[in-house]
């Protein structure tokens, strides 16, 4: 079978027709895993024996014909998520033997909506990082080009789905750990607004941005798969219960009429011309299609990094003080350098004398980023920026220098400090590398966000584009 050219639109289709079965589909992915992932390094963790067991109670369900959204489809999740009974490394040795004793709501979710998990996946220690590199289970290569970063810190999901190991994958976003590894291996990776999917069972990076999301090979699966994980959940207080619309709904109501904001300060030196070009091109072809192009600015972004870097720290300091080797983990030792960095950076800005002078002065500037969203999305419908300044970068070449490694994320961080939701649409290759634009939305449209992915998707198909493996 060959795996390659699947969506899981093509192969619910498929296992419903009896063109093979759930076993069969997840064994043709386990082969593969097995043959190409010594190259990738997606994966941190196979589940073989749990993927058959699924597969054929996926299968069993498919015979009585039960019609559940993700019914025999293999996923892979990265090991942030809490699987019962299943190892979770959250990508650091300090949880090298963690067995959590229950699941995540989004896997729970998951599981009942009928998906098979075929793994869990290789992600830089504690979501800290931009290309992956910060993995103690060794870095992920790019399927494109395996010299190169597959991005951050969900290098596995992306990699797993540009490598085709599985149909689609689970991450997380607290400044651009889904975006990103998105848009550097050819794959639609959506965070969604804060709040919009629970965090209950997920390794906590930075609580006040944490956004969990999925990689799909195409808009139609990310809005198939958000329709599983979407919604309020008792055990998260921070999911309102504002509804969830049908995603498939408004998806192929193309662009006409719609006001697309181009904030100039997402286009400025030190954005490679390149990158710049490919995001120009997707601008234009959404123009043609008949959507408007609106310059907006957003005043605050040149603080938003520095701003980021202030608050995610403080936040990880704090989630980070329960691995004391007494409750979790194996020991304080085992942190990696960038967990100690950050552990210092967040005490440093919350300790007394200094917390008003950082702390409190990030969250104010918080606060005016969050306006300059609010005023662009009074004129515009959605903007459209590009994901990253850079084309993927060498691995090794960003490692000894954490600043120009934070600067990865200068497009990236802002939704996050806002909550507004954000998605990496595949628009464009320079060198084989791929290239992602990011369209970001108000509070709750991702329904919006997947229409206009959706549009510029039908003109170009770049999911098409499988990397040579
Ligand atoms: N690269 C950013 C950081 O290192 C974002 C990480 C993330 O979104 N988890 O903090």
């Amino acid at each position: 079978m060959d795996v390659t050219t699947l969506t899981i639109k093509q192969a619910k289709k498929d296992l419903k027709d009896k063109k093979y079965s759930s076993v069969e589909l997840t064994k043709s992915y386990l082969d593969r895993i097995k043959q190409i992932d010594k190259k990738i390094n997606a994966f941190i963790t196979v589940t073989e024996d749990e993927a058959l067991v699924m597969a054929k109670t996926a299968d069993e369900k498919l015979s009585k014909g039960n019609d559940l959204p993700l019914l025999g489809i293999p996923i892979g999740l990265k090991d942030a998520f809490l699987t019962k009974d299943i190892r979770t490394t959250a990508g650091s040795k300090v949880l090298e033997n963690y067995i959590p004793q229950y699941d995540a709501t989004t896997v729970k979710k998951l599981k009942s909506a009928g998906a098979v998990l075929v793994g869990k996946l290789n992600m830089d220690a504690w979501a800290h990082g931009s290309s992956g590199e910060n993995s103690d289970f060794g870095p992920t290569k790019n399927p494109y080009d395996t010299q190169y970063v597959a991005g951050g810190s969900s290098s596995g999901p992306a990699a797993a789905i540009a490598s085709d190991m599985c149909l689609a994958t689970s991450g997380t976003d607290t400044g651009g750990s889904i975006r990103l590894p998105a848009s550097f291996c050819n794959a639609v990776g959506l965070k969604p607004t804060y709040g919009r999917v629970s965090r209950y069972g997920i390794v906590a990076m930075g609580s006040s941005l944490d956004s969990i999301g999925h990689f799909t090979k195409t808009v139609e699966d990310n809005a198939l798969i958000l329709q599983v994980t979407a919604g309020s959940d008792t055990y998260d207080g921070t999911t309102p219960s504002v509804a969830v619309p049908d995603y498939g709904n408004d998806i192929p109501k193309g662009v006409k009429g719609l006001k697309i904001g181009v904030p100039e300060e997402y286009f400025i030196e030190g954005l490679d011309p390149k990158v710049n070009e490919v995001t120009q091109s997707a601008l234009s072809e959404l123009e043609k299609q008949g959507a408007t192009l609106v310059p907006v600015s957003l005043p605050h972004t040149k603080y938003a990094i520095a701003v980021y870097y202030i608050i995610t720290p403080a936040e990880v300091s704090s989630n980070l003080a329960r691995y004391d080797g007494i409750r979790y983990g194996n020991s304080r030792e085992t942190f990696g350098d960038e967990a100690k960095r950050r552990i210092m950076l967040g005490t440093f800005v919350l300790s007394a004398g200094y917390y008003d002078a950082y702390y409190n002065k990030a969250m104010q500037v918080r606060t005016l980023l969050k306006r300059d969203f609010d005023k662009a999305f009074e004129r515009v419908d959605v903007m459209i920026a590009p994901v990253s300044p850079t084309l993927p970068f060498k691995l090794g070449e960003r490692t000894q220098d954490p600043l120009s490694m934070y600067l990865s994320d200068i497009f990236t961080v802002t939704s996050n400090l806002t909550g507004n939701p954000g998605l990496s649409v595949p628009a464009g290759f320079v060198n084989g590398l791929p290239v992602g634009i990011q369209i970001i939305g108000p509070h709750f449209s991702e329904d919006l966000l997947f229409r206009v992915g959706y549009a510029y998707e039908q003109k170009n198909p770049l999911y098409k584009m499988r990397p040579k493996l």
